[in-house]
C-alpha cells in the first residue's frame, strides 16, 4: 500500500480499533492524528507510536461536541496545512430492548456515533475537496446492515452513517474524495468484551468462521481504502465479519 507521507485523523483511537488502525496507518508512513475523549488513552496510543519511530500526534476532543470538534478541525488544519485521511470511528453502545430504551441512550447514541461523523466531516471533508486529495473512511457495523435486537438505537446510527458514506461519496468524488464505510462483525474489544458469556458464545454460533475477528482484521482493510491503491473505490460498504452478514 502506498500512503505519500500523507496526514491522516483517526477519531475513537485511544483502544480497540481505532488504536489498530492509528498504529497500522503510522507504520505506513503516515502521520497520525490520534483524538479519544479522554487526554489518556489517545495519549498513551501517540506516545507509543512515536516511542517505535513513526508520527503521531494526541488530540482529545469529544466528538459529540460540536463547537469543539469545529474548534480542533481548526487548528490542526492551520497546524499542519492539510488532513488527507479521515477515519472516523469513535462510538458507544448503550443497548437495551426499546420498550425500556431511554431517550437519554437514544441520544448519546445517535449524537456520537452519527452526529460525531458529521461534525468532522463538515470540518475537514471541505478542506480536503478543495485540496482535491481525500480518503474518508467511516467505521459503520454490520448492525447497520442487518439490525440488531437490543440495538436499534446502535443500528439507527450505523445505518445512518453507511446512509451519509454514500452521500458524501456522490457530493465529494468529482474532488478526488473518496468516502467509504468498514461495516465489522464481532471484534475482540472493550466494546464486545462487556457482553456476557451466553451472549459471545451465541454471536460465535452466528459467525461462519467462529471466532471474533481481531483490531487489526479492521485496520488492515481501513488501511486499504485510506491508500493512494483504493483511488477509483467510493460509496462503498466493506463488510469484515468472518463470513456473519453474507
Ligand atoms: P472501544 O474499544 O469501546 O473504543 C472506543 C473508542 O472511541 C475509544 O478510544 C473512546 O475514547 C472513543 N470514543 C467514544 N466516545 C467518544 C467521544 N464522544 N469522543 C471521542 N472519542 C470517543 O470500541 P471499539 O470496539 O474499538 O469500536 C470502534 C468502532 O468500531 C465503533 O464505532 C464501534 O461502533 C465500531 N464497531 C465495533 C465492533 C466490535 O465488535 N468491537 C463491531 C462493529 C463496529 P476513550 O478511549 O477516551 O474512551
Amino acid at each position: 500500500m502506498t500512503f505519500n507521507n500523507r496526514t491522516a485523523l483517526v477519531t475513537g483511537a485511544g483502544r480497540g480499533i481505532g488504536k489498530a488502525i492509528a498504529e497500522t496507518l503510522a507504520k505506513n508512513g503516515v502521520n497520525v492524528i490520534c483524538v479519544s475523549k479522554s487526554p489518556e488513552s489517545c495519549g498513551a496510543v501517540a506516545a507509543a507510536i512515536i516511542a517505535a519511530g513513526y508520527k503521531a500526534k494526541a488530540v482529545p476532543v469529544d466528538v459529540s461536541d460540536g463547537a469543539a470538534v469545529a474548534k480542533a478541525a481548526e487548528a490542526l488544519l492551520a497546524e499542519y496545512g492539510k488532513i488527507d485521511i479521515f477515519v472516523n470511528n469513535a462510538g458507544i453502545t448503550r443497548d437495551g430492548l426499546l420498550a425500556r430504551m431511554s431517550e437519554a441512550d437514544w441520544n448519546a447514541v445517535l449524537q456520537t456515533n452519527l452526529t460525531g461523523a458529521f461534525f468532522w466531516t463538515k470540518a475537514i471533508g471541505w478542506p480536503m475537496c478543495r485540496a482535491r486529495y481525500g480518503r474518508i473512511v467511516n467505521i459503520a457495523s454490520v448492525v447497520g446492515l442487518v439490525g440488531n435486537a437490543g440495538q436499534a438505537n446502535y443500528a439507527a446510527a450505523k445505518g445512518g452513517m453507511i446512509a451519509f458514506t454514500k452521500s458524501i461519496a456522490k457530493e465529494f468524488a468529482k474532488r478526488g474524495v473518496t468516502a467509504n464505510a468498514v461495516a465489522p462483525g464481532f471484534i475482540k474489544t472493550d466494546m464486545t468484551a462487556v457482553l456476557g458469556e451466553e451472549i459471545q458464545k451465541a454471536a460465535t454460533g452466528l459467525i461462519p468462521m467462529q471466532r471474533f475477528g481481531e483490531p487489526a482484521d479492521i485496520a488492515a482493510a481501513t488501511a486499504f481504502l485510506c491508500s493512494e491503491e483504493a483511488n477509483y473505490i467510493t460509496g462503498q460498504v466493506f463488510t469484515v465479519d468472518g463470513g456473519m452478514a453474507m
